[in-house]
């Protein structure tokens, strides 16, 4: 059976989310007889922090969202688990007896509101979980001292360019039980948490099964993660990351309601006695087996082996990154030898060479489509220069319009702007352009 929220869900399939976007979610909920929704205090502009609650069982979860602006993918997750805890609530006593289950759905609507990462004072709240200047940061360490959760999910996104271990995959779910201490000594809760993390890892591994790492465990005091730990919850950071051909990240999105689901049911069964003391002992260690998140060795493309002719000729790969995860832009990363490097998309220019590409002058009006577009790539032409009226780009493609021209054409400059063509003799075979492979059929 569907719940209230189920119609929609699919409006949080988007690459982000704001506070306005969850209203409708949490004014539906409100009216459902499992549901609580609290008031829990404003962010510094002003804009509602909620806290949903359901059940009214003995063990106690805490979960949180979008700390940081800019990172909603696991906003979407909650509403996605609230809609799976109420449909299956329906006619039966599901985890309402056991759970009470309480989330706070976008801590940081300010930075929502603006796409960024910090709060309406410039401040990271997740380095303010000591100084305590933040209203959100407060709202937050107070919710953890008044409900004492015995777990806590803390929920992130992480940068696109995080890969699992070195296989060459991005780390689609980063795991990570944050220590609470220099030595990361280990407690009944970090053990717990590390134990769950196994768990989900299990749940989720047959869906995404070389996607999955681990975060880095070096204490950060100043981190909410780090300072809940110590207080005694058995505390979860996930984050969500980039997987390939997902922009709005809808494979992560479901990852973390699978992972969450599982831990629920691990703690259900162990609640319940059915869960050995040994199968936990072995669960806790094998969360050691996760390959680490190895951070800034994937970027977006890789085109690799491509060859520069001239005077001293040369081979290299290329890596391309976006400038920030929402912009358009993408610029020039590394050139050369790029053997740790993986992209998220990889070409192959081993037979290929690099051509800077032609300008040509607008003259008359000129419709761009993806056939004529091609046309223009494999005349050589790159880009255009002219009145801004004489260009209607109709085609699926960014089109570059009076840029500046590099002082030398024949060699990428690093930090710049990604745009260039690729030949094989004197056709022209593929084209970068803003960091967009277009590959021209012959
Ligand atoms: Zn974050």
């Amino acid at each position: 059976m569907a719940s209230v929220i189920r119609p929609l869900l699919s409006q949080l399939n988007r690459s982000h989310i704001r506070h306005f976007d969850i209203q409708p979610l949490i004014e539906t909920l409100s009216h459902e007889q499992a549901i609580h929704v609290y008031h829990e205090g404003n962010s510094f502009e002003g804009r509602s922090i909620k806290r949903i609650r359901f059940g009214h069982g003995p063990i106690t979860i805490l979960a949180w969202t979008q700390m940081h602006g800019n990172e909603a993918t696991a906003t979407a997750s909650v509403f996605d688990l609230l809609d799976i805890l109420l449909a299956n609530e329906q006619g039966t006593e599901g985890f309402g007896s056991l759970f009470t289950i309480d989330i706070v759905p976008m801590l940081n609507p300010d930075g929502a509101e603006r796409c960024i990462r910090h709060n309406a004072q410039a401040i990271d709240i997740n380095r303010d979980a000591m100084a305590q200047q933040t209203l959100e940061g407060r709202i937050l360490l107070r919710l953890v001292d008044e409900l004492s959760p015995k777990v806590a999910f803390n929920l992130h996104d992480q940068s696109p360019y995080y890969q699992c271990g070195t296989n060459g995959n991005p780390s689609t779910i980063a795991f990570l039980a944050p220590a609470f201490d220099v030595d990361k000594s280990i407690d009944e809760s970090r053990a717990l948490a590390m134990t769950l993390i196994s768990k989900m890892r299990q749940a989720i591994a047959p869906h995404i099964p070389e996607c999955i790492a681990r975060y880095d465990d070096t204490f950060s005091p100043r981190s909410f993660g780090d300072r809940i730990a110590g207080k005694g919850a058995a505390t979860i950071l996930i984050e969500s990351g980039a997987a390939r051909n997902d922009p709005n990240r809808q494979i992560a999105r479901k990852m973390n309601v699978v992972g969450m689901l599982s831990a629920l049911e691990f703690l259900a069964a162990k609640e319940n006695g059915e869960v050995s003391e040994k199968e936990c002992d072995q669960l806790k260690d094998s969360y050691w087996e996760i390959p680490e998140n190895t951070s800034e060795t994937l970027s977006s493309l890789v085109i690799r082996d491509l060859h520069f002719v001239g005077q001293h000729s040369y081979k290299a790969s290329v890596s391309i990154k976006q400038t920030a995860r929402y912009s358009n832009a993408f610029f020039i990363d590394a050139v050369g030898d790029l053997g740790v490097q993986a992209g998220l998309e990889e070409f192959d220019a081993s037979e290929l060479s690099f051509e800077p590409g032609k300008v040509h002058t607008l003259q008359a009006p000129t419709i761009l489509t993806n056939d004529s577009y091609h046309e223009w790539l494999k005349q050589g032409v790159i880009q255009f220069q002219g009145e801004i009226h004489n260009m209607d780009n109709q085609s699926d493609y960014p089109v570059l319009l009076n840029q500046p021209i590099p002082a030398d054409p024949r060699a990428l400059i690093l930090q710049q702007p990604a745009y260039f063509l690729m030949k094989k003799g004197s056709q022209i075979k593929a084209a970068v352009i803003n960091g967009r492979l277009i590959r021209l059929e012959d």
